[in-house]
């Protein structure tokens, strides 16, 4: 069996992870991996596994809170060629989880293959996105998901079929440590109809995230038949501040992050937004954003 030893290679101690997250907050982890094949990976799973070395995944850190303590054990990182390769065949697309999902929407178009395009603009790898069934109410990313490659525990790849699967309101049940590729099962369409429906879907994103040069990231879960925004804008939280972390005015659920903020800024917000809803309606908002 080997041993984390044996990948001294391909990791990084004590590097910070701020730089490899959207909003540029956090600490460092206590080693950072980024395998080359796949191999590699099902080595370094199965050494975390007997060593007893807690295992994350990171995506482009888009969904993501890192404190600022850091995290303990091993983050891997899918970055490397055998991981963000995407392929078309037929009405098929393949991609490896590392792939952003910003290259997914663009190999189906250019092959005039139709439905992911109203996922445009939505930042991240395809992993994050099926794990977190990115999306909006113009389409989300699970409804194209045809069979998803995985590694269990032992460093196994097994393969989740459509009928195993199951995707909801910004959720997935792939509970998977890795997930290494995804198949998605698409339809042609004409390359007019498709930039007409991403340009729509860009503009009405566009319209309603916090400007491109800001550091934001979306923070709660719509309750059931609820809507997190409004209930944040009818709380008054808009422009709320504690330290460096601000909650947007053009959509609350948003916090931006100022210079100088720290993760602990942006929790203490979370908190505060939490309270003040829960002060004003039955409803306990539960945090979109994973934070480690
Ligand atoms: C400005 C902005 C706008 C956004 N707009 C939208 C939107 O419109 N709709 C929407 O749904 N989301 C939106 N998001 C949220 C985010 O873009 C999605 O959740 C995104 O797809 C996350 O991808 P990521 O690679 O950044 O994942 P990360 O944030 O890195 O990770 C998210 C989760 O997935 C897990 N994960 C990632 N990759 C893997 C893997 N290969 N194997 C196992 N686990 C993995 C991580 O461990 C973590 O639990 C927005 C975020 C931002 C910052």
């Amino acid at each position: 069996m080997a041993r984390l030893a044996e990948f001294e290679g391909i990791i990084r101690r004590e590097e910070p992870l701020a730089a490899y997250t959207h909003l540029r907050l956090g600490g460092p982890a206590e080693m950072l991996v980024q395998p080359v094949t796949v191999e590699q990976l099902a080595g370094v799973v199965r050494a975390c596994a007997a060593e007893a070395v807690p295992l994350r995944v990171l995506g482009s850190g888009c969904n993501m809170l890192v404190r600022d303590e850091g995290v303990r054990g091993a983050v891997l990182r899918l970055s490397e060629p055998a991981f963000v390769s995407v392929v078309v065949e037929g009405k098929v697309v393949r991609a490896g989880t590392g792939a952003s999902v910003s290259a997914l929407i663009s190999a189906a178009a250019r092959h005039g293959l139709g439905g992911l395009e109203t996922l445009v603009g939505i930042p991240g790898t395809v992993g994050g996105a099926i794990r977190t069934n990115a999306g909006d109410r113009a389409g989300d990313i699970g409804t194209f998901v045809r069979r998803v490659e995985v590694m269990d525990a032992r460093g196994g790849v097994l393969t989740r079929d459509r009928d195993e699967l199951r995707f909801g309101d910004h959720a997935s049940n792939l509970d998977d440590p890795v997930l290494l590729s995804a198949e998605f099962a698409l339809e042609g369409d004409t390359p007019e109809a498709i930039v007409k429906r991403m340009r729509k879907a860009w503009i009405t994103r566009k319209a309603d995230q916090p400007a491109a040069f800001q550091a934001a990231g979306r923070i709660f879960k719509n309750p059931r038949g609820l809507n997190a925004s409004a209930l944040l804008e009818q709380a008054g939280l808009a422009r709320t501040k504690v330290g460096g972390a601000e909650v947007s005015d053009r959509d609350p659920n948003y916090i931006l992050v100022h210079a100088g903020a720290t993760s602990r800024d942006v929790l203490r917000l979370m908190d505060l937004m939490r309270a003040k809803v829960a002060e004003k309606f039955p409803v306990s908002l539960e945090q979109e954003i994973a934070v480690w």
